[in-house]
Parts: C-alpha cells; sequence; structure tokens
C-alpha cells in the first residue's frame, strides 16, 4: 500500500537519509522512533511531498509520489499531516479549520462529516470556539480531526503530544489511536518516545545513521533488539 524504495535525502553535502526502506498495508500505524537529529520530521516532510527525495522513491496506492524527477503537489498527494504544534488557522473556528480541507463536497455532506469527526475528537461542543480559546490537548485533536476530514490515503503525525504534560499525553496517546483505528486511517507516527511507540503502534520502525536500523512488531522489537544501540535507545525510557 505504501511503499519506500531506497530513499535518499541530503541538504546539500550533509546526507539526512540513506537507503530507506519501509512498507506498510492499508490500516496499519507505524511509529517510527529515533533520537534527536535523526531525520524523523525530514522525512515525514519526503512523504508529504514538502522535500524532493534525492534518491529512491515513494509509492502510495500503486502510484509514485515521490521520485528523483516527479513530484505529486502537498495537496494532491491525498496524505494528511498532524505537526508537533497544532498550527491552526488563527482566523477560523473549529468547525471552519476542521472544514478547510473538504470544500469541495457539498455543505450537507460537508456540515455531516465535520460533525462526524467533532463527535469523534470529542469536540463537539467547541465548534464554535476560536483557535486561541483552546487548550493544548484541544488544538492537537482539532489538528487531527482537520488531518483526517477529507479521508487521506495516509496520515502523517510528528510528535503530536510532545508539547502536553504527561498526564494529557497519556490520555490522549490512547484517544488518538483509537481515532485512527475507527477512521481506519493508515498512519505514521513519529516520536522519541519509545514507550509510546510501544504501546500504541502496529509496527515500530528505527531511524539511525540515515536509514531504518530495524522495523518489526513493537514485541519483535521489544524483546529482539537488532543491536545493543537500540537495545540501549529502548532501554533509555523504559
Ligand atoms: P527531532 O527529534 O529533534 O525533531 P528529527 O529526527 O525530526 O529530530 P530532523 O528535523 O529530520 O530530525 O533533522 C535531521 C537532520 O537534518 C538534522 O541534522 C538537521 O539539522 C537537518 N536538517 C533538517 N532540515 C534541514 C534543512 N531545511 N536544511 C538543512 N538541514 C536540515
Ligand atoms: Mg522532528
Amino acid at each position: 500500500y505504501l511503499e519506500l524504495r531506497n530513499l535518499g535525502l541530503k541538504f546539500g553535502a550533509e546526507v539526512v537519509l540513506e537507503g530507506v526502506n519501509l512498507s506498510l498495508e492499508k490500516g496499519e500505524i507505524l511509529a517510527v522512533l529515533g533520537s534527536s537529529g535523526a531525520g524523523k520530521s525530514t522525512l515525514l516532510r519526503v512523504l508529504a511531498g514538502f522535500e524532493r527525495p534525492s534518491s529512491g522513491e515513494v509509492v502510495l496506492s500503486s502510484k509514485v509520489i515521490s521520485s528523483t524527477d516527479s513530484l505529486v503537489n502537498p495537496e494532491q498527494r491525498g496524505v494528511g499531516i498532524v505537526p508537533q504544534e497544532a498550527a491552526l488557522f488563527p482566523h477560523l473556528n473549529v468547525f471552519q479549520n476542521v472544514e478547510f480541507g473538504i470544500k469541495k463536497l457539498a455543505a450537507p455532506e460537508r456540515k455531516t462529516r465535520v460533525s462526524e469527526l467533532l463527535a469523534l475528537t470529542k469536540l463537539s461542543g467547541l465548534a464554535d470556539r476560536m483557535p486561541d480559546q483552546l487548550s493544548g490537548g484541544q488544538a492537537q485533536r482539532v489538528a487531527l480531526a482537520r488531518a483526517l476530514a477529507p479521508k487521506p490515503a495516509l496520515i502523517l503525525l510528528d510528535e503530536p503530544f510532545s508539547a502536553l504534560d504527561a498526564e494529557l499525553r497519556e490520555q490522549l496517546r490512547s484517544e488518538v489511536i483509537e481515532i485512527l483505528r475507527r477512521e481506519g486511517a493508515t498512519a505514521i507516527l513519529v516520536t522519541h518516545d519509545q514507550e509510546e511507540a510501544l504501546s500504541l503502534a502496529d509496527k515500530v520502525a528505527v531511524l539511525r545513521d540515515q536509514h531504518i536500523v530495524q522495523v518489526g512488531s513493537p514485541a519483535e522489537i521489544y524483546n529482539a533488539p537488532a543491536d545493543l544501540g537500540i537495545a540501549t535507545f529502548l532501554g533509555d525510557s523504559i
């Protein structure tokens, strides 16, 4: 469903990603783990179409969406993104923020879809609020609802909980996964929080030294880390 083939990216002379290979089935949730500077956000930016790869390609639903010589526009590739800190449109209320990506739908369908998402993200009472009147957790839920609205083929979440306090983060983690599951979304969740990755995802990929050093189920990664580096990295937070 999603295939990354020998993907590489350089910023000038600096190699950030090299030889990244990965495949994901429809409806799967993948967590990408890696320390700061490992290239996690850059990988998502390539998938979202904001960066052109220096080598390799990305295939989504049997279509090449990124390669060295072709790039499908971010708006046209069916990829939704939830950034680290909710970047909501400040002049639009909650309802309008969620509605933003589905303007092409007829008004009644649009309203139904937004209401459905607001209910799913427990925001139904806040439809008229402006972004500056929301808590951090509420704003992140709006960002998630907005990204899900057009039913993207792939949804990317870049450390969506890191700005929140521990208690709220814990609660939101499980909520967000439940929302993604109910929507049947195919998702990639970037995090440097090992516990988050191991408890939530179907698959975990460890990014280090510009490429993916191990990918497997959370149990495989936890019980059989491929090398000492991964074991140490996992041990750091558990
Ligand atoms: P963090 O956990 O801190 O968010 P990350 O894994 O998301 O880290 P990236 O933001 O992907 O890391 O950065 C990977 C590397 O690429 C870093 O060395 C960074 O300095 C470099 N980098 C990122 N964006 C650019 C850019 N636009 N130009 C040049 N170098 C960049
Ligand atoms: Mg990052």
